[in-house]
């Protein structure tokens, strides 16, 4: 029996699954568009969120003649963590019969994580690998020609990005959260089924259901900001259950205000890459010209 504190429900294991799938089921109606022969990128990285969304998106889309799902996984060169959740990522792939494609940022970027934090030890490791990520999940959504890319991003995800853009005022990345509503020509919109699922649930949702998973951690999340947001919110949730789901709720209701203030910048081709950018050059690149610049310092 499981106690959902937020809604002060009682569940046993059946009735906690249709709960959850329920919910997945009203986010896909809300946030698909689907024309014919419709193709979702779904971004597995082998851990729970991502295999769960990857499980659901293939039960409740798998048999439909007008959809066709794929995996696509990023190895950031994370020697501690990345091979194990890779094999997680394939052999899940294989069970849902999807087609399951790997990028490396060594391939990408010429750099792998362990190399950037050695390279530049003082920095936040996250703030060039969430780049180097979106870069990546990108290429590999355009490679398989995707009309959605998936992602496994639950409530608390969600809600910690929100407080994040917030803490930072940065309204244009704020406004430009998925899930996404137009396309901007060159970026795959996100789909992102397990927005409203707090993390737990969708954890106990992968236990119940026998979803195997890697659980480990990057050993440089603990230096990510997001940690103290997370802490925030776990407080704010813990003194008023629910407080996740109104801070969702409150930014829902702002997002098209946000939209209208903040507009979809013109993007054109990166001078270096020829990926989609609002400057010159793509911060990816830019990121890539920074290393390179530090490794010939230290030389
Ligand atoms: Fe990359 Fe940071 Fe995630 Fe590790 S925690 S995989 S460094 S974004
Ligand atoms: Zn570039």
């Amino acid at each position: 029996m499981t106690f959902i504190r937020y809604s002060g429900s009682h569940l046993c294991s059946d009735h906690f699954k249709a709960y959850v799938e329920k919910r997945v089921k009203r986010e896909i109606r809300r946030q698909l568009r689907l024309s014919r022969g419709s193709k979702i990128a779904c971004a597995l990285s082998g851990g729970k969120d991502s295999s769960v969304a990857a499980y659901l998106l293939h039960q409740i889309l798998g048999k439909r003649r007008d959809v066709e799902l794929s995996a696509v996984t990023v190895d950031e060169g994370i020697a501690e963590y990345r091979p194990a959740s890779l094999e997680h990522a394939e052999r899940l792939s294989k069970q849902l019969g999807l087609e399951h494609r790997v990028i490396t940022y060594k391939e990408l970027v010429g750099w792998e994580m362990d190399a950037v934090v050695a390279a530049d030890p003082e920095t936040i490791p996250c703030s060039y690998c969430g780049v180097f990520r979106r870069k990546a999940l990108n290429v590999l959504a355009n490679l398989v020609d995707a009309d959605y890319l998936a992602t496994g991003l639950n409530l608390d995800d969600t809600v910690q990005s929100i407080m994040m853009n917030m803490g930072r005022a940065d309204l244009d990345k704020l406004a430009r959260m998925g899930p996404h509503e137009s396309v901007q020509p060159g970026l795959v919109p996100r789909l992102q089924p397990l927005r409203t699922i707090p993390e737990k649930e969708v954890y106990l949702y992968a236990l119940v259901e026998g979803i195997e998973f890697y659980d480990g951690t990057c050993p440089y999340a603990e230096r990510a900001e997001r940690n103290r947001y997370r802490e925030v919110i776990h407080v704010l949730e813990k003194d008023a259950p629910g407080t996740r789901h109104s801070l969702l709720s409150t930014y829902e209701a702002l997002k098209p205000l946000l939209v209208e203030r903040y507009p979809p910048a013109d993007l054109s081709p990166c001078e270096k890459c020829g990926d989609p950018t609002v400057n010159r050059v793509c911060k990816a690149c830019q990121l890539v010209g920074q290393l390179a610049r530090l490794s010939q310092a230290a030389q």
